[in-house]
């Protein structure tokens, strides 16, 4: 089930996401979804339907959670990606934050800081939190997942002394989207998080393509590893690292992050 948070007008509103065609994954023009409104944040009710259904293509998708304690990023959890970056892969995958004022959904434009001339694109999978949770052991982290959505860690590579807060968590650093897949148990076809293939494209050229087959450390141990060190909350969203083909990103360009099973989505580059 794919849940989308989006707006027709001032108002957000929740919805499931239907009518895709197999393979879609865009949310784009023609496809011919529609959103089955909801009442409330399916985040803490059960999804009841309004009874009303919009064209997807007459709504705005918003990020579909803003997390309201925290973004965790992963760093260095795929090998090709640390060797690209100068080195090998620690021992336990770097643990770092981004703050919910980094969160922009499709479409919003990423700003490039003033301060850097080096920003990249980071594709990945990430997932969202949808109880409270600490000291999860791996085997029981799929009781704490709401599900899982596509992000743009957003990063600069030459931030004024090496400091990392900057280089990750400055504004629009964190485009998530295009909604949340909430696996169903028991159904066919349902996502999994340890086979999916992540692409990003700039331009439309594929930039950086690669599998979460290859994470060093898989979902349930880096829910498991970072739960050890904070309180997961509900709508919290841990981002899972990026493969390798990491590059530059400029103003002028569109980026666009998917992961298969999920979607996609694309945000412009500016610079003010
Ligand atoms: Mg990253």
């Amino acid at each position: 089930m794919k849940i989308a948070r989006f707006s027709t007008g001032d108002e957000l509103r929740y919805g499931i996401v239907e009518g895709l065609p197999a393979g879609e994954s865009c949310p784009s023009g023609e496809s011919g979804g529609r959103l089955i409104v909801l009442r409330g944040d399916p985040l803490y009710t059960p999804p009841e339907a309004t009874g009303e259904i919009v064209p997807l293509d007459e709504v705005r998708l918003v990020s579909p959670v803003i997390p309201r304690s925290k973004v965790i990023g992963i760093g260095k959890n795929y090998a090709a990606h640390a060797a690209e970056m100068g080195g090998a892969a620690p021992d336990e995958p770097i643990v770092f934050l981004k703050p919910n004022t980094a969160v922009i959904g499709p479409d919003a434009p990423i700003v490039l800081p003033p301060w850097s001339r080096q920003v990249h694109h980071e594709g990945e999978l990430a997932v969202v939190i949808g109880s409270p949770a600490k000291n999860v052991d791996a085997a029981d982290a799929g009781r704490v997942i709401l599900g899982y959505t596509v992000a743009d860690d957003v990063s600069a590579r030459d931030p004024r002394g090496g400091d990392a807060v900057r280089a990750k968590a400055f504004d629009t650093s964190c485009p998530l989207g295009p909604w949340i897949e909430i696996p169903e148990p028991g159904s066919d076809g349902a996502f999994d998080p340890s086979c999916a293939a992540i692409r990003t494209r700039v331009d439309g050229a594929v930039v950086q393509e690669g599998t979460t087959a290859d994470m060093i450390t898989p979902v349930p141990e880096l829910i498991a590893l970072v739960s050890r060190i904070f309180t997961l909350l509900p709508g919290d969203v841990i981002l899972t690292g990026t493969p390798a083909g990491v590059g530059e990103i400029r103003a002028g360009q569109r980026v666009e992050v998917g992961v298969e099973g999920i979607g996609r989505f694309s945000n412009p580059v500016v610079r003010r």
